[in-house]
């Protein structure tokens, strides 16, 4: 339950005065009072301020209005019942309008963050609504005037600013979806134009349908914005279901290509877009929505945007929406960072460097030469420890300068903010020395060098200027002031003194007061209707109502058990006080508009400095992670070979490794196609598709994902976990879990997963790298072997790609010896004792058996099971059993189970009863005698 809102109280004392000075300039305004819309009668007509609300109310009728009354925004009618119950604040009534109660509740503004927080989680809209002028300004216009007021800003999922809404180590994007469609109505293309308000980072670009949905999970955006066709359309929501983002519906007119290049040219105050990439038509449409729907959230105000990069598959690791989540990038199946490869390699110290770092694991690159720059970038700091650690040292006290920044653009910054960017300007600084002396006469590598150049983008003055401006201590808000440094500027050091002087003078005049009327409990208090006053309790007022000292202290207030009073003096000494305090805030919000101007003006110098620190941080923690966890380079060419040696899974490598468990087992994995053996290798595994085989637990899903992990890590330029890895360009990576492995999920049916796997066999190129692990096992044995059979025919004989396939099928091993691309491995274990002892290596060859009573032994299936399994398993493969093996497993496998539990042991006892029978011999009776006893034995079988 919260705190219900409380009517402002009294008094407070000398002590807290200089709190209560009335604000000026952009500080907010104090407290309506007689707070409007409460005190309406009953009435039935609308009263000017219930009109005021009403009208605002209707024009953002799909928003929660936060509607600002003095120190507490509140929320009425339908928005107050909906606020009450999602916050679980108390809903009470306030005033009557046509007749009825109005139900009311509110939050404190000081609490509002946290408040707005929650409704957006919720799902909620909020406007927010201010005050727009003094109380005592509406009232000089007349007893009936109403205290201006507008909405100041839309809060939704994908245009938070405030530190406390985010996670700083996440990007927030609100992306515009614009699709494109072929003649017969589905969408072919589509264009995605995301921008992060709370950064300014903003990408553009086009996917083809088949693309669109790894491309949004990829951007992951909090927001989608797009036109109600485009959200009703089966394939876009099927996209929209990978990811968590709020769904706004906007009119289909905003996107508009010409609008969208004009925008764009107007917030990068730039007169030609070329500089940036060619748009297409589609993007900039896409743009164009995006940047209205910017304009109608933040009322108009500038955003902090910065240019906009031209993104999207073609120049990117193509990797689908199933691979992504199957892989666990920057997610596990369960929905957390934790268990994720992206946690396991995290090694940032900065949210900006964070978020660098999970946009390159999501977006790995496709460019050999791009990769490489990146990957001498992190060579360089890996080579040289001390250096490296000074770097991290430093960066650690670098705050989020882009976010400040995209505060202050927005005039929504406080003090904290400009400290932000100058202590963010000094990291930079001590980052950039720190690289010189490292580079020494080698000189940067060329990625370094231009982080380098960034840090240093900033012109010198603005960070001294900041410097020497802020005080140590800083307030959360601008409107109090406080936050400039004593001796910064001489006014305002006057005006603080002069402040405090008469304070001091106010305690002598008490002081006086005390000796002169002998009145020992005459105070001076202060609150904001009376302003100061002397105040006595009503016992020992007397003397001070009558004369001849009621004539200097003039009676203002009698209250329940004291008496207020005024004099000249006091009121004199009041309006210096006033006056200097006025003087002295209105100097530090002039001050901070400066230094906001100043940094506005430096702004995209500062954006380069913050993306050279949040590029600098990921690629030193790539480095840290590549010594600490023992990584390799990769090397990577234009290619088709895939050569791995001794490579490891980097999330069960550290797992296990924390769990103090036996130590990761590498593993080769060469991939090459037949007409080009590696030199070297065992000439059963030289093939460009691996087909492994082996027990349940032997670790055959674990020896496929890393493959795959470790392409994702080499493409976005990080060492990688293995010996050595030699990896040809992969421009798309496919990964997929049979159904059976998948049921977790909730969501994998047979049928999700050929829907899956014929993407594959319809995208997938020479180029390509795909993992299959057990596909075809949702379905009965000779349905799923045969699919299997012919989805791995397809793969190697049209896909012509790198693949590994993994299988309980050991039929499927015979394709080996049929097609020359197909190489057998199987993950080696040895039997000890009856058990079974998993060695996780991979060599080559077929398993020759699946282990399974061993694997069910090892999970504690009783003894007598696995026992009798045992029996049962012999008689199969020796073909006693008639319909043989293969008969048997056409069954489901618990159907199987029952009747050869059963059944199995009467067939010894009934073999030998009708042994024993000969037909020529029976008589007609005895031959239904014995049918009988045959029948006898059948039913009271004891097993
Ligand atoms: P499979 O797919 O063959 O059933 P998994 O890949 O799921 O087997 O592996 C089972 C477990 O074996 C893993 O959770 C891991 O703990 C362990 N494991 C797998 N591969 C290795 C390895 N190379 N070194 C050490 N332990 C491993
Ligand atoms: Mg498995």
């Amino acid at each position: 339950m919260d705190r219900l809102k409380t009517p402002k109280a009294g008094a407070s004392t000398i002590a807290s005065a200089s709190a209560a000075a009335p604000a000026t300039g952009a500080a907010p305004l104090p407290p309506a009072t007689a707070a409007e819309l409460a005190t309406e009668p009953a009435a039935t007509a609308v009263t000017p301020s219930m009109a005021q609300f009403l009208d605002i109310k209707a024009s953002h009728p799909d928003c929660l209005l936060f509607y600002r009354m003095g120190d507490f925004y509140e929320l009425f009618f339908e928005d107050a019942v909906a606020a009450a119950e999602a916050l679980g604040i108390v809903l009470t009534k306030r005033g009557k309008h046509l007749g009825g109660d109005i139900p009311m509740c509110g939050v404190p503004i000081h609490r509002a963050e946290e408040y707005l927080h929650r409704l957006i989680k919720q799902g909620f809209r909020v406007a927010v609504c201010e005050q727009l002028e003094d109380p005592a300004a509406a009232r000089r216009r007349g007893s009936k005037a109403v205290v201006r007021r507008d909405v100041v800003r839309l809060v939704t999922p994908g245009t938070l600013t405030e530190d406390s809404l985010l996670d700083a180590r996440t990007r927030n994007y609100l992306t515009a979806i614009f699709c494109l469609r072929a003649r017969a109505g589905s969408v072919s293309r589509v264009a995605l134009a995301s921008f992060d308000i709370s950064t300014g980072e903003c990408e553009i670009g086009e996917a083809a349908a088949a693309d669109a949905a790894g491309e949004i999970v990829r951007l992951s955006p909090g927001e989608v914005i797009a036109s109600d066709q485009t959200l009703a359309d089966a394939d876009v929501s099927q996209w929209l279901k990978n990811v968590a983002a709020a769904l706004t519906p906007v009119p289909a007119a905003s996107f508009d290509s010409l609008a969208g290049s004009r925008l764009l040219q107007a917030q990068l105050r730039v007169a030609d877009l070329s500089a940036f990439g060619a748009f297409t038509r589609a993007e900039l449409s896409a743009a164009g929505a995006l940047l209205k729907y910017v304009e109608l959230t933040q009322l108009g105000h500038r955003v902090a945007l910065r240019p906009p990069r031209r993104t999207g598959p073609d120049d990117r690791l193509i990797i689908d929406a199933a691979t992504r989540s199957s892989l666990e990038l920057v997610r596990s199946l369960s929905g957390s960072k934790a268990g994720s490869l992206l946690a396991a390699i995290d090694r940032t110290v900065t949210g900006p460097g964070a978020r660098e770092l999970a946009s390159r694991l999501a977006g790995p690159l496709r460019d050999c030469a791009a990769i490489g720059a990146r990957l001498d970038a992190v060579a360089f700091l890996h080579e040289r420890d001390a250096l490296r650690d000074d770097l991290r040292r430093t960066l650690k006290s670098a705050p989020d300068i882009a976010r400040a920044l995209a505060r202050l653009t927005l005039q929504r910054g406080g003090p904290r903010d400009l400290a932000t960017v100058r202590d963010g300007l000094a990291a930079a600084a001590g980052c950039a020395s720190l690289i010189e002396v490292g580079a020494g006469a080698v000189g940067l590598p060329a990625n370094l060098a231009a982080i380098a150049t960034g840090l240093a983008a900033a012109a010198p003055g603005l960070r001294e200027a900041l410097g020497s401006a802020l005080a140590d201590q800083l307030p959360q808000q601008r409107r109090d002031g406080g936050f400039v440094r004593q001796g910064f500027r001489p006014e305002l050091d006057a005006a603080r003194s002069l402040r405090e002087d008469n304070r001091q003078t106010l305690a002598e005049l008490e002081a006086r007061y005390v000796a002169e009327t002998g009145v020992k409990s005459l105070r001076i208090r202060h609150n904001n209707i009376l302003g100061f006053y002397l105040e006595a309790p009503a016992a020992a007022a007397k003397p001070l109502l009558s004369e001849p000292l009621s004539a200097r202290f003039r009676h203002r207030q009698t209250m329940a058990g004291a008496v207020r009073f005024t004099t000249e003096e006091l009121l004199d000494t009041q309006a210096l006080i006033l006056s200097a305090a006025e003087r002295a805030l209105a100097l530090e919000q002039e001050i901070f508009a400066e230094l906001a101007t100043a940094i506005f003006e430096a702004q995209p110098a500062l954006a380069e400095v913050a993306a050279a620190l949040a590029e600098l941080d990921c690629v030193a923690s790539l480095a840290e992670l590549a010594a600490e966890q023992g990584y390799t380079r990769p090397r990577l060419d234009d290619g088709t070979t895939f050569d791995i040696k001794a490579g490891r899974h980097p999330v069960v490598e550290q797992a296990l490794r924390a769990a103090n468990a036996v130590s990761f087992i590498g593993n080769d994995c060469v991939l090459v196609p037949a007409a080009a053996p590696a030199a070297g290798l065992a000439e059963p595994a030289v093939a460009r598709l691996w087909l492994v085989t082996g027990p349940n637990m032997a670790g055959k899903s674990t020896f496929l994902r890393q493959n795959a992990l470790i392409t994702v890590m080499a493409q976005m330029g990080s060492f990688v976990p293995a010996q050595s890895a030699s990896i040809g360009i992969v421009d798309r990576l496919f990964s997929r879990v049979g159904a059976a492995d998948d049921l977790a999920r909730g969501r994998s049916t047979f049928m999700v997963e050929m829907v899956e796997t014929a993407a594959i066999l319809n995208q997938a190129t020479r180029r390509s790298l795909v993992i299959l692990d057990e596909i075809g096992r949702g379905t009965a044995t000779f349905d799923g072997l045969s699919i299997a059979w012919a989805v791995v025919e397809h793969l190697t004989e049209v896909n012509g790609c790198r693949a590994l396939f993994a299988t309980h099928y050991h039929e499927l091993t015979a394709l080996a010896g049929r097609l020359g691309e197909i190489a057998n491995v199987t993950m080696e274990v040895k039997e000890w004792k009856d058990e079974i002892v998993f060695l996780h290596k991979v060599k080559p060859g077929a398993a020759d058996r699946s282990y399974g009573i061993q694997v069910a032994t090892l999970a504690g299936l009783p003894k007598p099971v696995t026992a009798r399994a045992g029996e049962v398993l012999r008689l199969l493969e020796n073909g006693q059993v008639k319909g043989g093996a293969a008969a048997l497993e056409e069954l489901p496998l618990f159907a199987a189970a029952a009747p050869l539990v059963a059944v199995a042991p009467s067939i010894d006892v009934l073999a030998h009863a009708v042994k024993a029978l000969n037909p020529d011999e029976l008589t007609p009776k005895s031959a239904l005698e014995a049918l009988y006893k045959l029948k006898a034995l059948v039913d009271n079988d004891p097993a």
